[in-house]
């Protein structure tokens, strides 16, 4: 389950019975935390302790990740969505690492993977930006392929700010794909609809 990257808000929000779980919609309580993760930032490593909630109605318990995480991915969801817009832009993912500072290996899974997923990611952002936004228009086709699912993603970005005001576009992604976005199984992706 994917939240705020803010932990004092996330921590009133838990405890002032402001989320829903995202099986049954019932309240989360607070219930421990998980084990210490490194997340990789611009500004260095960062190491905490997500939160642990669980519901009230199903009993269910979640970890609360920060909107600046992707499921199984180190790094944080800003350097990831940099290397994929860098990528569709032209360039190869060994000057992309070495800008970023990353493994070329790494960048290369990141971009291998998104473009695996990028029908999914495509229509997954399609249909939040609609959600978001009722009003838009048609997404122009932007070249097949990763670019058409860059172009969701830049879409759906501006319909969440729109609505919900600034935030960087790669956590809203982050967001919207429940933390996904790179992962193999994209089941819950295609199911998912904001
Ligand atoms: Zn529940």
């Amino acid at each position: 389950m994917i939240v705020c990257a803010e932990q004092a808000l996330v921590e009133a929000e838990l405890v002032g019975g402001l989320l829903a779980c995202p099986s049954c919609r019932g309240t989360l309580g607070p219930w421990g935390h998980a084990r210490e993760r490194v997340t990789r930032r611009v500004s260095g490593d960062w190491r905490w302790r997500p939160r642990r909630a669980r519901c009230r109605g199903c009993q269910g318990t979640h970890v609360l990740l920060a909107d600046l995480c992707l499921s199984r991915r180190q790094d944080e969801v800003e350097v990831i969505g940099a290397a994929i817009e860098a990528h569709v832009g032209g360039e190869g993912h060994r000057p992309i690492a070495a800008r970023l500072g990353v493994a070329a290996s790494t960048v290369r899974g990141w971009l291998r993977r998104f473009a695996a997923n990028a029908e999914v990611i495509r229509a997954l952002f399609t249909r939040s930006a609609v959600a978001l936004d009722p009003e838009l228009g048609p997404i122009v086709p932007a070249g097949g392929g990763v670019a058409d699912a860059l172009e969701a993603v830049a879409v759906a970005g501006r319909a969440w700010v729109l609505r919900f005001g600034p935030c960087p576009v790669w956590r809203i992604m982050c967001r919207l794909s429940a933390g996904g976005l790179l992962s193999r199984n994209t089941s819950s992706l295609a199911t998912t609809v904001w």
